[in-house]
């Protein structure tokens, strides 16, 4: 059972011991909204459940922050609710949500069963840039600020509660994770982030406690290091273990983080999704 807190008027964050994750749910009278729908049905089930115990309607709109398992999986439980999020997103989901079922379950073994039973269901309503909804009126904005932790993370902006959901593009209390990073342009789309940040601006993340502005700027500071190292090792003035010993995140994080931007600046990144495309 995951525990809701009000951050704002009718603006909920429910946190979930598994991965530490945040779910956002906005109440309407008749109809609510949430941000993301955890990994699995059971997940997504307790989701509902937590929901009905918070009182809220049923839910009509769900919005993905992007196309990861642990954040999408739980999709079809949601409908018919419509269910948006980035083009990309929708594309994650529909060629790469197979393989990562089957890489999630032989990574966590005590969740296979249930991964099994996930019906792969991706945003039918989509976009590239951004968008506005209306959840009753209430004005929800969607917006996509370039590659980062995915090539599809948006944030979704409740501006008369003064509340940002980062998505992945944040992690509170564990380092961000690169497997699917695009490390020279988060740093960057997350300035464009911190651009939309005031000082009393509520910011959710995927995982970890909501925080505020300087949660931002250090986020931002780190991303811009592990930048910074990946072009000095690429450059040959540092190595992969010198550049490690001074990367702001543990050895397993920085060791990933600096591999992919090694692979970004060597262009393979750019080739990888050209094939993509092509196929
Ligand atoms: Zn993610």
């Amino acid at each position: 059972m995951g525990t809701w807190t009000e951050i704002a008027d009718r603006v909920f964050v429910g946190r979930y011991r598994f991965l530490d994750q945040d779910i956002v749910a906005v109440l309407g009278r008749d109809s609510a909204l949430v941000v993301d729908t955890r990994s699995t049905p059971r997940q997504a089930r307790e989701l509902l459940d937590d929901l009905r115990e918070l009182g809220a309607p049923r839910v009509g709109i769900v919005i993905n922050t992007h196309g990861h398992w642990d954040h999408a999986f739980g999709n079809a439980l949601f409908r018919p609710a419509v269910i948006w999020g980035h083009e990309r997103c929708a594309t994650m989901i529909r060629e790469l949500g197979e393989e990562r079922r089957a890489e999630v379950a032989a990574k966590l073994p005590d969740l296979a069963p249930d991964l099994a039973e996930v019906v792969l269901d991706p945003p039918d309503r989509t976009f590239a840039r951004e968008t506005v909804i209306e959840l009753e009126g209430r004005r929800i904005e969607l917006g996509y600020l370039g590659r980062g932790h995915t090539d599809n993370d948006i944030i979704i902006g409740i501006p008369d509660a003064d509340v940002l959901c980062a998505g992945d593009l944040l992690e509170n209390g564990a380092p961000p994770s690169f497997g699917d990073a695009y490390p020279l342009d988060w740093p960057v789309t997350v300035r464009a982030l911190a651009a939309l940040v005031g000082p009393r601006t509520m910011v959710v993340p995927g995982h970890g406690d909501p925080a505020g502005r300087a949660f931002v700027s250090d986020s931002l500071a780190d991303l811009e290091a592990v930048a910074a190292l990946g072009r000095r090792v690429h450059d040959r003035e540092l190595t992969v273990d010198e550049a490690m010993e001074v990367a702001p995140f543990p050895a397993r994080s920085a060791r990933e983080a600096l591999e992919r931007t090694l692979a970004q600046l060597r262009g393979e990144l750019a080739q990888l999704r050209g094939e993509l495309d092509a196929g």
